[in-house]
């Protein structure tokens, strides 16, 4: 049994209380940091600052002048060059190196350091012909997607692992020839469909699992040829299908309300969204063990307070990270081991790096690649290290700043062109700028093209012509096209194209995956209090605790 501790402080951010249970004192000790003086809610908010969703722009490299694409702003406080010029070795990050003042704050001059240092324009590696995508790793021919990996032909998709020939695909893995799907798994031609595994060529589903050939279905299993949770035979089926004109906006557009309609009134949502978890809580984990205070996270064991990531082990603090163990307070981290205070970085054993790729024992350094013992990008000795360390840390100690993430004025875009403003709307401008932070003003609409509303209604209505044609998303009015690709799939499909612009298609779907908080509910079979990770305001019916939704539903 663990001791019944648990510490209540306020948050120095929002100046809410919080509190620190047993387990996250354990953690904390493991991985050896001091607690937190902030609440989980502002912890995760500050890791996002790294976290940019920007609008794909065209630029220069720094070094090269070649031409490149990137999501970070026009307005940088530091170099940028191509990401295969930026792993290359024709650049030394260790020529931006710094002596260390003791007279002065270690943050001031580790910012002055990270503005001077070169940062890659994309995030990712090992990528063939991805470049207008971002948070990219291993990956071939994908365009106008962030956060994936090991995917191929992908366009308009969003934090994906594993998935082919597909489109407008958010959270999902293992899909191949797929379209507008949200948190899918290991289905093939599956279409405007949520929270659905092990399925084939079907429509609007909601939480099935092993169907096909179904349509505007929820909470089956094993099924085929079912159109609304009702039997019918092949040839009604496919008679059905075809009455359906999904090649109609106006059709799609009224199924896609249907379907809304049935997320509120008819189907079960479970009160979480967790798979194969055990001893954990949190929402949209899989094959999670001993997780506390976790989302959308996978494959790891005995994390706590992590917000967006996956395959970690013995972690806590942590926001849009993967690879880790033994880690923690870290933002946008791409792996490690003992790895503290640091952000888009890989390394052992270090902290407060930043960019930096595969160095060991280093400290408050910036895009060093395969380095051990540097500080402020300073190549020293391990003695020299050693020492040095131990006196940064303690001037840290004396100003407060040791054991704090980053602050928000080393984050590398506008907050609300970061990945964070999706889970944490109310970042809002005064809040960001009083806390160091940026927050842009840009105006990103455009009237320059048409309304996509005025699309003919049929795509066989529309010729191969219309991917030449700027279209005016009603929503955003930002500008944008149907890619030729996108083009053709739809109308091999039979889809009516999309009228949204691509970042808002995605972001719409990821709005209902972003809320990290609970509501108290009643369970709708056994009339239990519980509390569910659904906002009463989403209207939704029926809500399941756990042993019910088993027994009805799984
Ligand atoms: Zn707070
Ligand atoms: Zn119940």
């Amino acid at each position: 049994m663990e001791t019944k501790t648990e510490i209540t402080k306020a948050c120095i951010d929002c100046k809410e209380e919080f509190t620190i249970d047993s387990g996250d004192l354990g953690l904390y000790e493991k991985v050896g940091f001091k607690i937190p003086n902030k609440c989980f809610d502002c912890r995760m908010q500050q890791y996002f600052i790294f976290s940019i969703f920007g609008k794909f722009r065209k630029g220069k490299s720094d070094l090269s002048g070649e031409s490149l694409i990137t999501v970070l702003p026009n307005k940088l406080r530091f170099p940028i060059y191509k990401s295969h010029e930026w792993w290359s070795d024709d650049w030394d990050p260790l020529e931006f190196g710094q002596d260390y003042d003791s007279s002065r704050s270690f943050f001031d001059q580790l910012k002055e350091l990270q503005e001077k240092v070169p940062r890659p324009h994309q995030i990712g590696q090992n990528n063939t012909n991805c470049d207008w995508c971002d948070d990219v790793w291993n990956c071939k021919n994908c365009y106008l997607s962030r956060s994936m990996e090991e995917c191929e032909n992908l366009n308009y998709g969003y934090r994906c692992i594993k998935i082919k020939d597909s489109f407008d695909v958010v959270y999902s893995f293992k899909l191949q020839s797929s379209y507008d799907c949200l948190e899918c798994y290991d289905s093939f031609n599956i279409y405007f469909s949520q929270n659905s595994r092990d399925c084939i060529d079907s429509y609007f589903l909601f939480d099935c699992r092993n169907c096909q050939n179904c349509i505007m279905s929820w909470n089956l299993r094993n099924k085929k040829y079912c159109i609304r949770n009702k039997q019918y035979s092949p040839e009604d089926y496919e008679a059905e299908l075809k009455n359906m004109k999904l090649d109609l906006y106006e059709n799609l557009t009224a199924l896609k309300k249907e379907f809304e309609n049935i997320l509120k009134n008819k189907a079960v949502h479970r009160e979480n969204q967790n798979l194969r978890c055990t001893n954990s809580a949190g929402n949209y984990m899989t094959d999670c063990d001993k997780c506390v205070n976790v989302f959308a996270w996978e494959f790891s064991q005995n994390c706590r307070n992590c917000l967006r990531g996956l395959r970690s082990k013995d972690c806590i603090d942590m926001g849009f990270s993967w690879n880790l163990e033994l880690s923690g307070n870290n933002g946008v981290v791409d792996g490690g081991y003992a790895l503290k205070h640091s952000a888009c970085s890989i390394g052992k054993y270090s902290e407060y790096i930043d960019m930096c790729k595969d160095v060991e024992y280093c400290f408050g350094c910036v895009s060093l690649r395969k380095k051990k013992y540097c500080i402020l990008n300073k190549q020293y000795s391990k003695e020299g290290y050693e020492k040095l360390k131990t006196q940064i840390i303690s001037d840290m100690e004396k100003r407060g700043e040791y054991g704090e993430f980053f602050p928000y004025s080393f984050g590398t875009g506008p907050y609300n062109q970061s990945n964070g403003i999706l889970y944490f709307p109310k970042a809002t401008k005064d809040k960001v700028l009083k806390m160091g932070g940026y927050w842009s003003e840009e105006n990103l609409s455009s009237d320059d093209g048409v309304s996509s509303l005025d699309l003919p209604d049929s795509i066989y209505d529309t010729k191969p012509e219309i991917a030449t044609q700027a279209l005016i998303c009603p929503e955003t009015n930002y500008r944008f096209n149907i890619s030729p690709a996108e083009y053709s799939f739809h109308k091999h499909k039979g889809f009516a194209l999309p009228r949204l612009h691509f970042d808002e298609r995605i972001m719409k779907k990821m709005r209902k995956m972003a809320n990290i908080r609970t509501s108290p509910c009643k369970c709708f079979y056994c009339q239990k209090d519980i509390m569910a990770y659904y906002p009463p305001e989403w209207g939704y019916q029926k809500i399941a605790c756990e042993e019910c939704y088993k027994q009805n539903i799984a």
